[in-house]
């Protein structure tokens, strides 16, 4: 769920026979940019971008294959379009597809209200419904039509599951919600890893492809905008230590953080899911810097632990 920013909305683009069709809001969520594969078969990547382009495409071409980078809403939203099609989902979140209920799972989310709640929007508002022909895929998969190769390149730590995926003939790696933004890497699941992240960002920062394509936002970049934007991205995560310890400097608790609206800088709509998210991004910062020393437990907040 990244923040404004300034840019130009981004416009289809085409490499070989695959095609770049931007997300509505220039990306931003409920949106995500998909990618459609025009070869011998359809396929397409993340179908959440745009619900005429995706409409007219269902209805001019038969879509065999989709493929779906992780669990997240806003990456699926018009899977209802492609209903012949077989789905492709990171087997390690499948269940997620399969059901609202492990969604609402991995998100953590516990009291039922919530999940009432937010099971009722998946439905509504995302078309959630249990995928019929779904095939879970693996870390190193190859799916091959003509002159088109999609390798699944493993990069958890915003979802268990979440993959990149790449396309060695047109040398393009698909980042998905290794998104680039100014927000930063997103963590807010309570299956999400901040670790599983870091590591993530540490391995793609050797990943060499002509051309990178992120889910959000800018979507499209060059290798050497690709050089540029992953390190600043990187370096958000310590930015946000330094700016919680700074905070820490007096006892806080995780309640008094997510209320400050640490992570979004202003409250958000709803709001019990926005504080889940600050939450469960606090926390894992927060149990970081406690297993490290630099902050201790008083009175049921959090402080900085001076040396
Ligand atoms: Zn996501």
């Amino acid at each position: 769920m990244p923040q404004l920013s300034t840019a130009t909305p981004p416009e289809v683009q085409t490499f070989g026979p695959i095609k770049f069709i931007p997300g509505k809001k220039g990306g931003r969520y409920p949106y995500c940019h998909s990618l459609v594969i025009e070869g011998d078969e359809t396929w397409v990547v993340d179908p959440a971008s745009d619900k005429d382009y995706l409409r007219r495409l269902a209805r001019t071409r038969r879509v065999t294959r989709v493929f779906i980078s992780h669990f997240h809403e806003d990456h699926q939203k018009y899977n209802h379009l492609f209903p012949q099609a077989r789905f492709h989902v990171p087997a390690a979140e499948a269940e997620a597809f399969r059901s609202v209920e492990a969604a609402l799972d991995l998100m953590g989310l516990v009291d039922s209200q919530s999940r009432a709640y937010w099971g009722e929007i998946m439905v509504q508002q995302f078309h959630f419904r249990p995928l019929q022909d779904l095939a879970p895929y693996e870390p190193g998969q190859r799916f091959q039509q003509g002159e088109v190769t999609l390798e699944i390149i493993p990069a958890p730590g915003h979802t268990p599951g979440h993959s990149c995926l790449y396309f060695p003939e047109q040398d393009l790696l698909f980042l998905a919600d290794v998104d680039l933004t100014p927000f930063g890497p997103w963590y807010g699941d309570q299956t999400s890893s901040l670790e599983a992240f870091e590591a993530t960002l540490k391995s793609l920062a050797g990943f060499r492809a002509r051309t990178y394509i992120t889910a959000h936002e800018q979507g499209v970049f060059s290798r050497e905008e690709f050089q540029a934007a992953l390190p600043a991205y990187r370096r958000s995560i310590a930015a946000r230590e330094e700016r919680l310890l700074e905070l820490l400097q007096t006892p806080k608790t995780v309640k008094q953080l997510a209320d400050r609206h640490f992570f979004y800088g202003k409250p958000k709509d709803p709001h019990f899911i926005y504080h889940h998210i600050e939450t469960q991004m606090l926390t894992k910062h927060l149990e970081r810097l406690l297993l490290q020393g630099r902050v201790r437990h008083s009175n049921g907040a959090y402080v900085v632990n001076k040396r």
